[in-house]
Order: structure tokens, then C-alpha cells, then sequence
């Protein structure tokens, strides 16, 4: 059942991804459902476990109106299984408490495991009210087993005697879990403080769903109008015909409309010509959820930091970065602050270096300004070409989205893992555009669904994403159903889809995080597939990036969508030659949102600002960071920078964590001979089998044969030179 804050749901879903910097659904708590439920009206698809194989939601059976009744009954029949274990009068054992446990909450987990999941990809007005008013009650669910005194009693007396109980290594981690989570919620609090805590929760849980819901009616709301097709002049045919095909959608015939993406960058900049328009675009951008009216998110923000400043000092914290941290591989501020310190001057440094080189051609045209955030991406395009003659467009004519998947993706992870992959059309979708397919293990043995959601849609959370709609656990006897989701615009009917080279590689990242789920065999459902510590999360789904430009999977997918021709070396070559290139840019607009979320998570309550003090908090965090460069800002700004009012809050940091471990496994993979079953199944058996079921580092030390190096990542970003 959903027992941590982190949890299902509410929290844990809310925050945004993106490519490559995106995330799993984080420590997994819900599971699926396969145990008795009681007999109850057949109407509502949740009542009982699904009757699809692998217990694959029934969606075309789910109505917005079957949610609240499912939440509520689950809830209920949850706090009786949990009333029944805690208020027992047999002593507690590992069985009869926490096993139990993990066998509880069913019926919620299955609601709560569709409903987030439908609210991030597919959501609609009567799913976002639905989702405001069961945020607090899914909260103070979660208080009512965390904070219940006679339950930690039961946890806390099987903990202290766990030596003596010849429990096997996973079962003995999960006592150890289940304790380190209710310590951490406040079971050690007196009854004043959890009063107060629950109500502290409670308030945050509406604050992320405000905060995400929020966003999403913003960036909408700022998708950039466009009069004419003349203003359009340097995007690509597919492009226009993608941004009227927006404007039909719209009713706004005639004309143009630019979605927004999550990111402060916009695709659009790299290519339109018009100076003017980029500056729209690019403000539009950067001021969402910030310039006051409906949607604006700095209130939100500013109560939100508080209430977490003072929930850390409650339970015994400096501050919420340091709570947070305490649970991760990092382990304190102070190595996240070592790191992003150490990365930052270089990082900036170069990206200084490169705004001289857009300045020499910006000049060289005649053009009358200074290199702005706005241009940055235009100017950056014709670097690349006159350093590497690379036209990124060139590459798209060979990334068509079914190639991408079929002959890219599943190609590599039969290679690696000997899986096969059988699309299922038999199964129900929630939109025609949603693919499921049936993995299989080598020796033909059933593995789990993949669903496969790629295309971008105004009532899709923006970024990239995997989730889980049925985790793995040998307890319950579930397989997983695992989905991954991506924003790539969808082409004018008849036309092909192309993915940009950064889609792809982004494609091939959120199928790492599947990958991670769809191997886990562990017993618990506390310890399924990405259930493990967040700055360790993004790894195995980094590593999975490497097979993107891996000569012998793109020889097998990059192809030209019209003649099937390879892509022709020369151009892989220049894109391998390109790599480096504005990874001064990548890296500070990364740190930039990494160091923001640390600062807005590293006060006391009485450091944190007011609404109106918003943007000055963050434009004074930047430069004490010493990443305040106007041309670069951070990838995301505190107001539409979902990740840090969801579920990675004081976690950005974990992509570039992660990748330490990320690049230096790249290496392991190169020098054992690259894309075979033996080091496939070497990673599986070590590492991507084992979800949470043991130490992190452990598990990585496991495959690697040693302690992870920075230096890898450090040369993959160019930071070498000035780094010591
Ligand atoms: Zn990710």
C-alpha cells in the first residue's frame, strides 16, 4: 500500500521530466492488486483486480467517475487491514506486521497506480478536480499509518530484535525500510508535533497538485501565436505543418500556434529566423507561472518551501535539502554542494567560451545586439554547422518514430538481454496512439507489457517519463506493465514521424527506467524495479542512452524514412565529432536549476520569501552560485520547475549523481567488448534484477568490480581542463 510521503500518487507523480533529464515514477510504493477484495458492484473497473493479463487496466472500462468511489472504498478497506494489524494482540512478528503490509491496500494502489498516471498523460477537467480533492485525503491516509503509534510499536520492537530473527537479505532490508520510513514521517514525534505535521502534509499535497495544475493551464495558456507564415521563415516544413495543425486544434485556423515544453528552451529557437518571434517565444518561456493573473505560482511556491523548512526542523533536520539527502546515496548537503561547486566554474566557463564564438558570427552578420537567451539556440545551429558542417534537421529523415522503436530500442535490448518484443492490439488503450507490446525473455518465458506513449498533446504534462502500472513482486505473483512517455509532436495525418537526434536518445533513456522495471525480480513490492534511492534512479536509465549512437544499433534503425539508405558515416561522424559541442551550455543551465532547487531547499522557514520575493530569492541563489549568466538560464525556473514541487525535491542534483555512475559504467561496457548477452545479463543479474533489494552502491559496486570515478563524466562534458 502507499505508505511513505514520497508516495504514489499525489507527490510522487507530479513531477515533471525531461530529456535527457527525466525520471521514473521515483521509489515506488503502490503495487498491484491480486488479492481477495470483497464482493462489490462489477461497475467499477478498481473493485477487482484486473481480469486482462498481467492485471493491464481496463481502459476502456475506467470512467472519470469510477475514481473518487475507488479511492474511497480503498482507503477504507486500508484502514481496516491496517487497524487489524496494528490493534492485534498476537505479538508482532516480520509476518503478521510487516509482510502484511506489503499484502495490504490493494484496491487503493490499483486506483492510485491508473489515476496518477492518466493525470500526467491524459488528463481532463474532471480528473484535475478529482485529483485537487484527493490529494490532502490521499496525505492524511498516509499520516494515519505513518504517525499510528501502536503500528511503529509492532515495526519498532521486530527492528531492534531483527539480528536474532534469521530473516534472508531481502527481508531483513525491508525491515530496516519499513522502520528508516516511519522514523522519517514523525513516529518518533509527540502527539502536538504529529497534529501538526499532518496538517503541514496535508497543505503540501494541495500546494503540488495547485503547482502542477497550475503549470499545465499556463503553458497552454502562453503557447505562442503566430499571424503568418512569413514570420515563420528557417522552421522546417513538418514543423509548420505541426504548429497549424496546433492552431487547428485550437480553432484558430489560418494561423500558427508554438506549444511550449517544459524546459526554458524551446525547440523552435534554434531555427526561426525572425528575431522578434524568438523573443516571444523565449519570454513566453521564462515568465510562465510568474507574471501574476490565475495560474501564477510564486505563492505556492514561497508556502511550499516553508512548510518543508519547517517539517525538516521537526523532524530533527537543518533543513529540507538535508532531510531529503540524509535518505540518498549522497548522504548530506555538503557532498551534493562539493560536487555541484566543483562542476559549476568549469561548466560556466565554457559556456562562456561559446557565447563568444555565437557573438563572432552574431557580428560578423551585422547584427547590431548581444547574444541572448533568445538566440543562443539559432546562433548555436550555425556554430555547429561551420564547426562541424551538421545540420541537426539533416538527421531527422532517419529517425522515423516506428524504426526508432522497433529496429533502435528493442534491437539493442535484444542484443544485450535476449528479449523479444510482440505488439499486442488485442489490449484496450486510452488514446488510438498508444502502443502495447508483450516482452519475452530469451527462452520465451512471459516478462512483462510495455506501453509505448511518445506523442505530445496539450492535456500531457510536458517532458519524458516511465511509470508503472503493475510493479513486480514474486509475494503478490504480479509482472510488471511498465509505460514510457515521451512529448514529440505529432506530424500533420499521413506524415511521418521524425524524432530529432535528442528524441531518440531520449527514447532510448526512458526505456533504461523500463528496462529497471521490467527485470526487477525481488519479493517485496516495496523494493520493485526504480524503488530505489532517487540519485541512483536515473542511472541505469543513462547507461541505456549509450546504445543510441552505438555503431551497430544505429546502422540497424538510423535509416532514411523514404529510401531506407543508412545514414552515411560522414554525417556519424560529424555527429560523434559534435558531442562536446555547447556542453558549456547543457551543463550550466543543468546546474543552474540543480543549484536553485538546492538553495530554495537549503533555508530555515524564517529565510524563506514571501510571493512577491520569489524571483529575487532566485535571481540572488544564481549568483551567489555563480551561475548567473543572462544568455544560459537554468534549465528550469523556480515557478515552472515541476520537479522540485513534485517528487525530486532537493533530487535535481541526481541526474548529474547519477551520471557519474552513468559514465563510468559506459566505460565498464567498452572495455568488456560493448554490446553483448554477457555483459547484458551481467548488468541484469546485478544490478537491474535487484530494484531496492539492496545498498545502491552495493549493487553498482556488484557490477562494476569497483568504487565509481568521476573522471569519465568530467572528460564527457569537456570539463576536464579546468577541473582538478
Ligand atoms: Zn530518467
Amino acid at each position: 500500500m502507499a505508505f511513505r510521503p514520497a508516495l504514489a500518487g499525489a507527490l510522487a507523480l507530479a513531477f515533471s521530466l525531461t530529456s535527457p533529464l527525466c525520471a521514473a515514477d521515483g521509489p515506488a510504493t503502490t503495487r498491484p492488486g491480486s488479492g481477495k477484495v470483497d464482493a462489490a458492484p462489477a461497475a467499477n473497473p478498481f473493485f477487482a483486480p484486473s481480469p486482462l493479463p498481467y492485471q493491464f487496466p481496463q481502459f476502456d472500462k475506467i470512467k472519470d467517475a469510477d475514481y473518487v468511489p475507488a479511492f474511497e472504498k480503498g482507503m477504507a478497506e486500508n484502514r481496516a487491514e491496517i487497524d487489524a494489524i496494528a490493534n492485534s494482540d498476537e505479538p508482532a512478528t516480520f509476518e503478521n506486521t510487516i509482510v502484511a503490509m506489503e499484502r495490504s491496500g490493494l484496491l487503493l494502489e490499483r486506483v492510485s497506480r491508473v489515476f496518477f498516471a492518466l493525470a500526467g498523460t491524459n488528463t481532463n477537467e474532471a480528473m484535475q478536480k478529482v485529483q485537487a480533492e484527493m490529494a490532502p485525503k490521499l496525505s492524511a491516509h498516509n499520516d494515519l499509518i505513518l504517525l499510528n503509534g501502536k503500528l511503529f510499536a509492532r515495526i519498532q520492537s521486530i527492528y531492534d530484535k531483527r539480528d536474532a530473527l534469521d530473516l534472508d537479505a531481502e527481508s531483513r532490508r525491508l525491515v530496516e525500510r519499513y522502520y528508516t520510513d516511519f522514523v522519517r514521517a514523525g513516529a518518533k514525534l509527540g502527539d502536538a508535533d504529529k497534529t501538526r505535521l499532518k496538517a503541514i502534509n496535508a497543505e503540501m499535497a494541495t500546494l503540488s497538485t495547485r503547482f502542477s495544475q497550475n503549470l499545465l493551464k499556463e503553458t497552454n495558456a502562453d503557447a505562442v501565436v503566430v499571424d503568418s507564415r512569413d514570420q515563420l521563415d528557417g522552421l522546417s516544413e513538418d514543423a509548420i505543418g505541426a504548429a497549424s495543425a496546433a492552431a487547428k486544434s485550437r480553432n484558430l485556423d489560418g494561423k500558427f500556434v508554438i506549444p511550449l515544453k517544459n524546459t526554458s528552451g524551446q525547440p523552435a529557437l534554434a531555427s526561426l529566423k525572425n528575431r522578434e518571434l524568438r523573443q516571444r517565444i523565449m519570454n513566453a518561456s521564462l515568465n510562465r507561472a510568474s507574471k501574476g493573473g490565475e495560474f501564477d505560482n510564486r505563492a505556492v511556491v514561497a508556502a511550499m518551501v516553508k512548510l518543508r523548512a519547517e517539517r525538516a526542523a521537526m523532524l530533527g533536520y537543518a533543513n529540507h535539502a538535508a532531510y531529503v539527502l540524509a535518505d540518498e546515496t549522497a548522504g548530506s548537503v555538503e557532498a551534493v554542494n562539493k560536487l555541484l561547486a566543483q562542476l559549476a566554474p568549469p561548466a560556466v566557463a565554457n559556456a562562456r567560451a561559446e557565447a563568444a564564438d555565437i557573438q563572432k558570427i552574431i557580428d560578423a552578420e551585422g547584427g547590431k545586439f548581444q547574444v541572448s537567451a533568445a538566440d543562443w539556440a539559432f546562433y548555436t545551429e550555425k556554430v555547429r554547422k561551420q564547426k562541424f558542417d551538421l545540420d541537426e534537421e539533416q538527421l531527422r529523415p532517419y529517425f522515423e518514430m516506428d524504426n526508432v522503436l522497433r529496429n533502435g530500442v528493442f534491437y539493442a535490448a535484444n542484443k544485450l538481454y535476449g528479449i523479444t518484443f510482440k505488439e499486442r492490439k488485442d489490449l484496450p488503450v486510452y488514446l488510438p496512439d498508444i502502443r502495447v507490446f508483450e516482452v519475452f525473455n530469451e527462452d520465451g518465458s512471459h516478462l512483462a507489457l510495455f506501453l509505448v506513449d511518445y506523442y505530445a498533446r496539450s492535456n500531457k504534462r510536458g517532458g519524458a517519463w516511465a511509470n508503472a502500472y503493475v510493479p513486480q513482486s514474486t509475494l503478490l505473483g504480479t509482472s510488471p506493465v511498465i509505460a514510457n512517455h515521451l512529448n514529440i509532436p505529432k506530424p500533420a495525418d499521413g506524415e511521418p514521424t521524425l524524432m530529432t537526434y535528442e528524441e531518440v536518445t531520449t527514447a532510448f533513456h526512458e526505456f533504461g527506467h523500463a528496462l529497471h522495471g521490467m527485470f526487477s525480480h525481488v519479493k517485496y513490492p516495496r523494493f520493485a524495479g526504480t524503488s530505489v534511492p532517487r540519485d541512483f534512479v536515473e542511472y541505469p536509465s543513462q547507461v541505456n542512452e549509450m546504445w543510441a549512437a552505438w555503431p551497430e544499433v544505429l546502422k540497424n534503425y538510423a535509416k532514411h524514412y523514404k529510401t531506407g539508405e543508412p545514414l552515411p558515416q560522414a554525417l556519424l561522424d560529424k555527429v560523434k565529432a559534435s558531442e562536446k559541442f555547447n556542453q558549456g551550455f547543457a551543463t550550466t543551465e543543468y546546474l543552474g536549476a540543480a543549484l536553485l532547487d538546492q538553495a530554495w531547499h537549503q533555508i530555515t522557514a524564517a529565510q524563506a520569501p514571501s510571493a512577491d520575493g520569489v524571483l529575487a530569492f532566485e535571481a540572488a541563489a544564481l549568483k551567489r552560485a555563480g551561475v548567473d549568466f543572462a544568455p544560459v538560464p537554468p534549465r528550469y525556473r523556480t515557478t515552472y520547475f515541476s520537479h522540485i514541487m513534485g517528487g525530486y525535491s532537493a533530487g535535481y542534483y541526481a541526474y548529474i549523481w547519477s551520471e557519474v555512475l552513468d559514465a563510468d559504467s559506459v566505460e565498464w561496457f567498452k572495455a568488456h567488448g560493448g554490446l553483448t548477452r554477457a555483459n547484458g545479463d551481467h548488468f541484469r543479474d546485478t544490478l537491474l534484477s535487484r530494484g531496492g533489494s539492496d545498498d545502491a552502491l552495493a549493487l553498482f559496486r556488484n557490477f562494476s568490480g569497483g568504487e565509481p570515478d568521476v573522471k569519465p563524466l568530467l572528460e564527457r562534458r569537456g570539463l576536464t581542463e579546468s577541473v582538478k
